[in-house]
């Protein structure tokens, strides 16, 4: 009887030794015959049609791969290559229009406009940029207490010069190029994304730089594309040059890179998660 039992054990062994063997040797075959197969696709061509104006051939094997960036967790976090402005704990990327310390107060991980009692001013980015992507999330006060440009009124002034409007502008009779995501004087957004006052939303905005010739005449304008709570309110606009108030806009020559401004316009505006991408957008010029 124990020499049958131990047979039988042996038996069991051998056979699940080789019903291993046999997987591994399938799912061998299986990963070789995937990487045969990966092999026969091809990485690119080049033997098809230039396309036209381009130096490349439609699917040109030799064209350069884009540069990888590890994108965040969801598309508020920031991904890999992105210059964090603001993570909620202080503001020492951030300065006055003097130079000297930004002063708004910092709680809760957000950053949040002083009183109009201690009215601390604008802040500036200290670091200056170009074409970017910039995302920010801002949240106008839960108690409305006054209305139309009165209501969680600040900006998002690129440059220090061309302001995209930031407002509570839930619910709110204000005329339409001072709404929120307005190019302020100029554009309305689209359409009206807001989210009701006190909670948090989101603008992903996106700028071209505008460029002078040596001659000091203006030879683009300054872009701009923005997605309100992630809908689209302004899709490559235009600025018609420095935001003015009860004024049209006018170009002033400036330097290729700015900072980003937030405006203090004494309302108690909270930010935060603040971060910026720079752009190489001459990728796509040849
Ligand atoms: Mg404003």
């Amino acid at each position: 009887m124990k020499i049958m039992h131990q047979t039988w054990t042996l038996f069991k062994v051998v056979a699940s030794l080789s019903s291993l063997a046999l997987l591994t040797s399938v799912s061998g075959l299986n990963s070789l015959a995937a990487e045969e197969s990966e092999k026969k696709k091809p990485t690119g061509y080049t033997n098809t049609p230039f396309i036209p104006g381009s130096k490349w051939r439609v699917h040109d094997d030799n064209r350069p791969r884009p540069k990888v960036v590890s994108p965040g967790r969801t598309s508020s976090t920031p991904p890999a290559d992105a210059v964090i402005l603001f993570d909620g704990t202080d503001l020492s990327k951030w300065r006055n229009a003097k130079g000297g310390s930004a002063k708004w107060i910092v709680e809760n991980g957000y950053m949040q406009v002083p009183s109009e009692k201690e009215r601390k001013g604008d802040i500036f980015t200290k670091e200056v940029f170009g074409d970017f992507q910039l995302h920010v999330e801002f949240a106008t006060p839960a108690k409305v207490l006054s209305n139309s440009q009165g209501r969680g009124n600040s900006g998002v002034i690129i440059f220090g010069r061309y302001e995209v409007q930031v407002l509570d502008s839930y619910n709110n009779k204000t005329y339409a190029d001072g709404q929120t995501s307005a190019l302020y004087g100029w554009k309305p957004p689209l359409v009206n994304a807001s989210r009701p006052s006190g909670e948090w939303q989101t603008y992903d905005i996106i700028f071209e730089a505008p460029k002078w010739n040596d001659d000091g005449k203006l030879v683009k304008k300054a872009y701009t594309t923005v997605l309100h709570n992630g809908v689209l309110t302004q899709h490559r606009q235009a600025f018609q040059g420095d935001t003015l108030h009860k004024k049209p806009a006018k170009y002033v020559r400036h330097a290729a890179q700015g900072p980003i401004k937030l405006q203090d316009h004494s309302n108690p505006m909270r930010f935060r998660n603040i971060w910026i991408r720079s752009l190489d957008l001459s990728i796509h010029d040849n």
